[in-house]
């Protein structure tokens, strides 16, 4: 292992961790973990729910309220920056705007290379107004850190939904759909080259499918034209503490593809 790798996997709270998987003879790579690991992923206890509305859901929400969220959409796909901002902070569009403190919109460089996405604020976000502070927010910046990266430099964080789900729960399918079109025009504004999805629950949202994190880790998946890729959710590796070492292999994996797309000559026009 080189001095610079191993001093990256220190700075992730790795080291020890990758010690103790060697010690056990484990050394197939990341993707190759087994099938009990993999029955243990999702950024949390109750991610074995589904966290995607069914297409039957949507079918049938669709008639009634068709028309209405088809003009609201536009109307938010035409806000700027500012305009989006405010349009959250007084958004009552869906149950979750009834226990929050503060809305998270999403911090960062507004014309980032990278977006980080997770799936809803926690306690300490929801009191802050900023995403992933707090333990998990130590540990995704580490994780930044770790290849050299640092929020608001080139990052931008946001989440599937701008309000805090009571106790923690999972964004309900409405909630999600509800608050889409916000991220949507977030990431429209923002153009980034890559998207990480952190955790099952954004990974569904925005590849709107149903699989395991185990079958979407270590592949370039789109939204809406944009590579993806899927690693773990923070509050989940602080859980889970040898599963860092998967995530470490997704940051190298995501590494790689940014320099790929960075290296690409766009065609001419
Ligand atoms: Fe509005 Fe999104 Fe908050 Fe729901 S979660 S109230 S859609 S900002």
């Amino acid at each position: 292992m080189s001095d610079r790798r191993a001093e990256m996997l220190k700075e992730m709270g790795l080291w020890p961790v990758w010690r103790l998987r060697r010690a056990a003879g484990k050394n197939a790579p990341a993707a190759a973990e087994a099938p009990q690991e993999q029955a243990l992923e999702g950024a949390r206890p109750s991610d074995r729910a589904s966290p995607v509305t069914p297409p039957s859901s949507r079918a049938a929400a669709r008639p009634a309220a068709a028309a209405a969220n088809d003009e609201r959409r536009a109307r938010i796909m035409r806000l700027e920056w500012g305009e989006l901002k405010a349009c959250v902070a007084s958004c009552l569009d869906c149950s979750l705007h009834a226990k929050r403190n503060k809305t998270v919109f999403g911090v960062g460089d507004e014309r980032a290379s990278w977006l980080f996405v997770g799936e809803g604020p926690g306690a300490d976000e929801d009191a802050q107004g900023e995403p992933f502070v707090g333990q998990a927010g130590k540990l995704l910046d580490s994780m930044l850190a770790a290849i050299k990266l640092r929020r608001g430099d080139d990052v931008y964080i946001g989440n599937i939904v701008k309000c805090r789900p009571p106790g923690n729960r999972n964004p309900e399918p409405r909630e999600a759909l509800a608050c889409e079109p916000y991220l949507h025009r977030q990431i429209e504004l923002i153009q980034p080259k890559l998207i990480v999805a952190l955790g099952r629950v954004a990974a569904l949202n925005l590849l709107a499918r149903e699989a395991t994190i185990a079958s979407l880790r270590g592949r370039v998946h789109a939204y809406r034209g944009i590579p993806l890729i899927v690693t773990y959710h923070p509050a989940y590796l602080l859980r889970n503490l040898p599963d860092k070492a998967k995530a470490w292999a997704d940051l190298c994996f995501a590494v790689d593809t940014m320099r790929d797309l960075k290296s690409r000559v766009p065609a001419p026009s």
